[in-house]
């Protein structure tokens, strides 16, 4: 007879953050990664091993232990919520817990409320109905002290998620549809040698990527690495550009637009690959995905897709600026989105009132 799964409940502080009881096996770790939740900041000082079987399940942690019943240390706090806040800054969803999801977490979730200016009885309000709670008198007197210290904010409404200003969501909808086009093809043109996964040879191009894909893929790069893997691949980035302007330097036609040539002659690798394997494989750029079809099927497909990647680009600009570009919108160096610096370029040329495509 099958074994039924003990569905793994919990509950929704936001739309981000989460609070439960600790995941006591692999099928509660993925139903967790089925809820959306990339990030758990584990309270369990019980469990001296759970936190790395969660990090090597593949979600980023961050193992804050506080003994049972007790209270978490003042400054330890404050660097366990400013990580909590760099988490849903960067669109993951987030679990606390500790063993029951009750006492620990409770304190541990109603300190963040606090510390977001919701003040005591709306942060009570915002807890009604859960169970993680702060649990005895040595935890309330902790919230209480806490609260003393986060005042209520007064001149705005307090805000717990940090909203982008606009829904990407459905623009990244329509590209992931581009996306599993594009893997349809492959697998029709029995393509099954992956780029970033079976070899690495793609990952020494100098990948360029149109506006939507370099939006996307730096949400993806915020949501889906840890803050390691991260802090890594943006340290590569920068050293990459560095050695590739250095290269440009040397070479007779210097200017901007050649960065991308000198980033081949220089024979740099994608700041993305770590240890020969792509680190955003699921969503690597169309590109990527194409690298290994024949050069011929590979313009046919690239053509095809060219003007539905020019539309999202354009409804995404218009999305952000409010203003049609003048021109087809700008083009990006993977190494910009890595680095981050392709939101710099953006503005730029926003400011400037230009929107020529550039690639550096
Ligand atoms: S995104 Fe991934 S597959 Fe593409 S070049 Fe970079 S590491 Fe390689």
């Amino acid at each position: 007879m099958a074994m039924s799964v003990k569905p793994y409940l919990i509950d929704w502080v936001t739309n981000s953050l989460a609070v439960g009881q600790a995941p006591m096996s692999y099928e509660a770790l993925e139903q967790l990664k089925g809820q959306g939740i990339g990030a758990i900041m584990n309270l369990c000082a019980e469990f001296c091993d759970l936190h790395w079987i969660e990090a090597n399940a593949g979600f980023e942690v961050y193992y804050f232990p506080i003994p049972d019943e007790e209270t978490p240390d003042l400054q330890e706090l404050e660097k366990a919520l400013d990580w909590l806040d760099e988490c849903l800054y960067l669109g993951k969803k987030v679990l606390i817990h500790c063993r029951f999801g009750i006492g620990r977490t409770g304190t541990v979730v109603n300190a963040f409320l606090l510390r977001k200016g919701l003040g005591h009885k709306l942060a009570g309000k915002r807890l009604k109905g859960l169970k993680s709670k702060p649990a005895n008198f040595d935890q309330w007197w902790f919230i209480r002290k806490y609260g003393k210290k986060e005042k209520p904010l007064t001149i705005r409404e307090p805000s717990l998620e940090t909203k982008h200003l606009v829904d990407l969501f459905p623009f990244f909808a329509d590209y992931e549809r581009l996306a599993q086009e594009v893997d349809r093809h492959l697998l029709e043109a029995d393509c099954h040698s992956r780029c970033g996964r079976e070899h690495i040879a793609c990952c020494y191009n100098p990948v360029v990527v149109p506006f939507i894909e370099a939006v996307y893929l730096n949400h993806m790069i915020n949501a889906t690495l840890s803050r390691v893997e991260r802090q890594n691949a943006v340290h590569r980035a920068a050293e990459a550009r560095r050695m590739a302007k250095e290269m440009q330097s040397t070479m007779e036609d210097c200017g901007d637009d050649r960065l991308a040539e000198a980033y081949t002659r220089a024979n740099l690798l994608c700041p993305l690959n770590e240890r020969q394997r792509c680190l955003i494989f699921p969503h690597r750029p169309l590109a990527c995905r194409l690298f290994d079809l024949p050069p011929e099927k590979q313009g046919v497909l690239l053509s095809g897709l060219s003007e539905a990647l020019d539309n999202l680009s354009r409804q995404v600009y218009f999305a952000f600026t409010s203003c049609f570009p003048e021109a087809k919108p700008l083009s990006f160096l993977l190494l910009e989105v890595v680095s981050g610096r392709f939101a710099q370029i953006f503005f730029h040329q926003i400011t400037a009132g230009t929107a020529r495509p550039i690639t550096s």
